[in-house]
């Protein structure tokens, strides 16, 4: 494809389809293929704003709208998204690298969050108490917020902003998406399905774009919630600068998720379980395992057993049947993981399983890795310590599961860990002692289902309530306590 003939993506605003005024465009560009797929604007802090205002101006209507017609707009998107289940899942696929099947899973876990905040009319309902004095009564109610926005990473396209948006809508805000300028094309296909169900204009917004555009986000007056997922240090800088401008703020950052292999682990269920936690996605998850600690007997044939795994992985075009791993989203990226596996073996590690540059036929050009694998990872190293965002497991021997427990809990981030076991008592120990948000017990990918909050601690969540579930109905809800009498008197007289 040409440069000229590249599609120019639009923003939508206020119930339209726009070109941007942005003098500046990224490429959207395939990272198996290296082909340039479309030009993204990188819209001006002008552009945020008439979004914003739309935003606020469809709020007074919105918010007025019973919230029992509100989701039968979410009704039809589910069923607008299981239309063109498959389309969705091949965009991601093309843009972000995953397997289609690894997609076709995002995309279901975004329904999912659609489904459930259906529910919203029981989810939102108050509390209240008759007499709280004789006569007097108490009730709580929740309101919307107004406008809120999310702005998203590029590891989950289609979910992440569904993780927020569909609360938000059904509680009565309205809304704002800030997609990754790397992954735009997702949401170009969920707002042409959004378009189709003849929402109110104004009501919900698409604008392209990076700093520029996020921090008109941050800086809106208009702006009452902000959601994030994405790096700690954008994070940081994003949770300290809306909360500065007075905005409810929920920060999802960066990981380093631990697993730890006790020797009475079924081996074959663990090494399966974990080398999909490391190597899917090609290690792009935020709850991808990226540190394996053996006990005891465990290393040795834990060790021997992810080491075929990792090296039989099957790489390359996500679209092809076979594959089971796809590349990292950049060259950038790919060189940054190659240089950390490189410091890992100047810090000590031996590189047991070196996916360094691979040869993928036919697919040259694209940001390929194969799975990794360091053995003898000194626990204070930086390798043991960075967040690699690649398919890099890191092996460290430990003779104790006090030990083991210790470094999870050492660990800057707390977004996931997860324990491979048979005994009850050491399974309730790690669920009771490991500090994390996400724990897994024989699972490699703890990832909550729609029905539960999903946010990590320490330096993986800057915030307090957390994305999907009741937390989102309470994070895009005020509540307003009202305390109530009426005159006796007063009614007897006229009735
Ligand atoms: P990123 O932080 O680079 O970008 C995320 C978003 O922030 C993008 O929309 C981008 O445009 C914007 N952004 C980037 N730099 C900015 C800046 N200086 N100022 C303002 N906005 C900026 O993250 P990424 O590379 O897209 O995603 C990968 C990261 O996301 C990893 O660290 C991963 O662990 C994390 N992540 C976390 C979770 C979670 O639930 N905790 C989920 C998915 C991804």
């Amino acid at each position: 494809m040409t440069q000229s003939t590249l599609p120019i993506l639009q923003n939508y605003i206020n119930g339209q389809w726009c070109y941007s005024s942005a003098g500046e465009y990224l490429d959207v560009v395939n990272p198996a293929t290296a082909e340039i797929l479309a030009k993204v604007p990188l819209s001006t802090a002008e552009e945020l704003n008439r979004a914003a205002e739309a935003a606020q101006t469809a709020f007074s209507t919105w918010r007025r709208t019973p919230a029992t017609q509100r989701v039968q707009y979410l009704f039809r998107l589910k069923m607008l998204m299981e239309d063109q289940f498959e389309e969705l899942a091949n965009i991601i696929t093309i843009e972000c690298g995953k397997t289609l099947d690894e997609s076709r899973g995002e995309m279901r876990r975004a329904i999912e969050n659609v489904e459930i905040a259906c529910g919203i009319p029981m989810m939102m309902q108050g509390t209240n108490l008759e007499d709280i004095a004789s006569g007097i009564d108490e009730f709580m109610i929740r309101q919307p917020l107004g406008v809120a926005a999310v702005i998203a990473p590029f590891n989950f396209p289609g979910m992440i902003p569904f993780w927020f948006m569909p609360y938000a809508l059904a509680c009565g805000n309205t809304y704002i998406v800030k997609p990754s300028e790397k992954v735009p094309l997702t949401m170009q296909l969920v707002f042409q399905l959004i378009d189709r169900l003849g929402l109110p204009p104004g009501v919900i917004n698409l604008v392209n774009g990076a700093k520029e555009t996020v921090d008109a986000i941050l800086d809106h007056p208009a702006i009452r919630a902000i959601s994030f997922v994405g790096s700690t240090p954008v994070a940081r800088y994003i949770y300290s600068r809306a909360a500065a401008n007075g905005k409810r703020v929920q920060c999802q950052g960066g990981a380093k998720n631990p697993v730890i292999v006790l020797p009475d682990a079924d081996l074959e269920m663990t090494t399966r379980i974990t080398a999909d936690s490391a190597f899917g996605c090609a290690g792009q998850r935020c709850l991808a395992a990226s540190i394996a600690i053996t006990v005891g007997e465990a290393r040795q044939t834990y060790t021997e057993a992810i080491a075929e795994a990792a090296t039989s992985r099957v790489v390359g075009y996500g679209l092809e049947p076979s594959v089971q791993m796809g590349p990292v989203i950049t060259p950038q990226s790919r060189q940054r993981i190659e240089q950390l596996i490189q410091q890992g073996a100047e810090s000590g590690a031996t590189v047991l399983v070196d996916g360094r540059s691979p040869n993928i036929p036919g697919y040259d050009q694209g940001n390929f890795l194969r799975p990794t694998i360091l053995q003898n990872v000194d626990p204070a190293s930086e390798i043991a310590k960075t967040e690699i965002f690649g398919p890099v497991l890191s092996l460290i021997h430990l003779d104790t599961i006090d030990d083991a427990i210790a470094l999870v809990n050492s660990g800057q981030y707390g977004n996931m860990a997860c324990l491979f076991t048979n005994s009850g008592a050491a399974a309730r120990k790690f669920r009771y002692e490991a500090e994390a948000g996400n724990i897994g017990i024989n699972i490699g990918v703890a990832a909550p289902m729609a029905f539960f909050p999903f946010s990590g601690w320490k330096e993986s969540f800057f915030g307090d309530l957390h994305g999907q579930g009741q937390h989102a109905v309470e994070f895009f809800t005020q509540t307003k306590v009202v305390v109530e009498r009426w005159s006796q008197k007063d009614w007897s007289r006229r009735f």
